[in-house]
């Protein structure tokens, strides 16, 4: 492992200056993350590692335009987009990020199509515009033939395929990745780990993934680690190149 610097291009996909996340006031205010600074760029794969309480999931809110930060400042593609109001923002996250998570959140009396479909048409997309690319996603992830299925007659790797088909729906520039694996077996989580690298190099798609899991950490191109919502890790992983 090699330290990083900042990334190749010279407008990062996401660049976060001390971003900071305060809940609370007072002496009950807890600082979940404090100061984080990175970037990350187009079509990078990296892991978010660090234990239970470290400040993962609020960090991952802030990316994903879920949260505000309570200071610092976030960048995608060059714009800084803390300010921005709530619809503005919700536009921008559904262009340029999609969420995968440690349980599916399929809807079970729909069908495989109408799950992939659903955030789309919420957006105000017509069916016909994005049933072909919702196929061609299928396609993608190896589950073409499900989309008459209901969501509750697949298997725990099923669903989660079909999860990570409705995040990239909107072809997003970054997968925000919550403990996609946390749910599932060894095998099932080899093969979600396949699937976005195979995303990554296909669609170019970034990836940033929390998880526990070493073995998935080390097979990124990039760990940031980090505690007590600091940032104590940032290193550049040289395994891989040519691996799976
Ligand atoms: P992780 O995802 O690494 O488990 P979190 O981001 O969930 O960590 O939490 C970081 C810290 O912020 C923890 O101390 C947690 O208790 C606190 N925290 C998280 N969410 C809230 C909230 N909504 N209100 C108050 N404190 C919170």
């Amino acid at each position: 492992m090699a330290e990083t610097g900042i990334g190749p291009a010279s407008r990062p996909l996401v660049e976060a200056v001390g971003l900071t996340r305060v809940y609370g006031e007072g002496e009950t205010a807890t600082v979940a993350v404090d100061g984080a600074t990175f970037a990350i760029a187009e079509g990078e794969f990296l892991a978010l590692i660090g234990q239970s309480g470290s400040g993962k999931s609020t960090l991952l809110n802030m990316l994903g335009l879920l949260d505000t930060p309570t200071a610092g400042s976030l960048r995608y593609q060059g714009d800084g987009v803390s300010g921005l109001p709530k619809a503005e923002r919700a536009q921008l996250r559904n262009q340029l990020i999609g969420f995968v998570f440690q349980f599916h959140h399929l809807l079970p009396e729909f069908t495989v199509l109408e799950n992939v479909l659903m955030p789309a048409l919420v957006a105000g997309a017509r069916p016909a515009e994005v049933r072909d690319r919702a196929i061609e996603t299928l396609e993608l992830l190896g589950i073409v033939g499900l989309e008459d299925k209901n969501a509750n007659q697949l298997s725990g790797g099923q669903k989660q395929r079909v999860a990570i088909a409705r995040a990239l729906l909107n072809r997003p520039a970054i997968v925000l990745a919550d403990e996609p694996t946390g749910n599932l077996d060894t095998t099932n989580t080899e093969a979600v780990y396949d699937l976005f690298r195979t995303i990554n190099r296909e669609l170019g798609t970034a990836f940033l993934i929390v998880t526990h899991d070493r073995s998935v950490a080390q097979r990124t191109d990039r760990i940031i680690e980090i505690r007590d919502g600091k940032i104590i890790g940032d290193v550049r992983n040289e395994y891989l190149t040519g691996g799976s």
